[in-house]
């Protein structure tokens, strides 16, 4: 058995409404046989978060590419595509990745010749018009492994035109987006005279201590302080952080920067593939900040998105890597999975193979294929510490795709 386990791929998805009383049921039932793992799972950890990002299943013979490329907004560029069904990539986000196909590693082959540089973009009925480039930084080739690469997502795009030219060769002609960066929503408004009491507010605090002259600014404007407030990049990264801080609290770097964060809350906030896609098209980091935080103002549950089977909740969700929850890993025959980790998970069946360490995402722990009890769907893996000392001893990494949330 290999981490590949992927049987879901065809099966229609059920858009029946979860039932409460069913949910209870399967809760209680599912509590009693595994009440014990609940409670022997601690939350403390010793694990290094920092060995996941390094993705060291795929060899330590990897070659580093130096240089960065910047594309300038607005440039009109073709760019090599590579379309994921289901991948996602976000600005920061790290793509492993294992090629198998001839042509696509002819393509990878041009491209790291050229300015390694390619354009990711993922499949929602037909391809996404929006798409991140993706810059090679680490890759290595050889004949019985392929390609195995570490990109990192740069800079979103639009396609104007994709261009498929022989067997799977597919570019596109795309236009590089532009982040709109907005200063704070006062600037032009701003009376000089108060100048001597503006701070640059880090704390709720400060943030209070603002107020009193933003209002006195906002006087001479057609709307009241509040209305403006609901549009500062700062005030907003601070109230996602604060909701954040059970994450941060466990060791994983959450971004300051108004537009670093609004991707990585993309990223790693557990959010249907319509959602992301929404957040993706913004320009702008104050419009996707603002929608975020409607996603983080309710608990949520995760049931299987086959057959509605209750899974577990959001606050059982915990980073195993310094990168965030949310991850995304490749395995040996080349397929990625964006996963999230979680302390504890329910309604799941493991299969009957020994744990492995094969190609393990989590140094340290071994990994044994978790299927949904009720409809047999492949979720992810239970990872259990195979050194001693290493904590949490076991954990959950499911794969996006085979959860749905839903409110609580
Ligand atoms: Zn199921």
């Amino acid at each position: 058995m290999t981490m590949d386990a992927n049987t879901d791929d065809d099966e229609t998805h059920s858009e029946i409404e979860f039932p409460e009383e069913n949910r209870q049921s399967n809760v209680e039932e599912d509590h009693s046989e595994e009440n014990t793992d609940e409670t022997s799972v601690s939350t403390e950890s010793t694990f290094d978060l920092t060995l996941p990002a390094t993705h060291s299943y795929l060899g330590h013979n990897l070659e580093e590419l130096r240089g960065r490329t910047i594309l300038d907004d607005g440039l009109y560029v073709n760019l090599p595509l590579l379309i994921k069904e289901s991948v996602m990539l976000f600005p920061g986000q790290t793509l492993p990745m294992i090629v198998l196909e001839a042509p696509i590693i002819d393509m990878i082959k041009a491209c790291i010749e050229n300015d390694r540089t390619l354009g990711v973009v993922c499949i929602y009925d037909k391809i996404v018009p929006i798409g991140t480039t993706a810059e090679i930084y680490e890759c290595m080739y050889d004949h019985q492994q392929g390609f195995r690469l570490k990109a990192k997502g740069r800079q979103r795009f639009k396609i104007l035109r994709v261009i498929i030219e022989g067997y799977d060769k597919i570019s596109a002609d795309v236009q590089v987006l532009p982040e709109i960066t907005l200063g704070p929503p006062f600037l032009d408004e701003r009376l000089a005279s108060l100048n001597h009491l503006r701070i640059h507010p880090k704390t709720e605090e400060d943030f209070k201590k603002q107020e009193k002259v933003e209002n006195l600014d906002a006087v001479v404007t057609p709307w009241p302080g509040w209305v403006y407030r609901q549009y500062d990049p700062l005030r907003l990264s601070l109230k996602i952080r604060q909701r954040l801080q059970f994450i941060e609290n466990k060791g994983s770097g959450i971004p300051e920067d108004p537009a670093d964060l609004s991707f990585w809350v993309a990223q790693n906030l557990f959010l249907d593939d319509y959602e992301r896609i929404v957040l993706l098209n913004y320009d702008c980091a104050i419009s996707r900040l603002q929608r975020e935080i409607k996603y983080l103002l309710n608990d949520k549950i995760f049931v299987c998105s086959n057959c509605d089977s209750y899974i577990g909740k959001q606050s059982q969700i915990f980073p195993m890597s310094k990168e965030g929850p949310q991850g995304t890993y490749c395995n040996r025959a080349g397929i990625i999975h964006e996963t999230v980790t979680l302390y504890h998970a329910q309604g799941l069946r493991l299969s009957e193979s020994e744990p492995s360490i094969e190609y393990t995402w989590f140094p340290g722990y071994a990994w044994i294929v978790a299927m949904c009890k009720n409809c047999d769907t492949h979720m992810g893996w239970k990872f259990i510490a195979v050194q001693n000392n290493l904590k949490p001893k076991t954990f959950w990494a499911l794969t996006c795709k085979s959860l749905k949330s839903k409110e609580k």
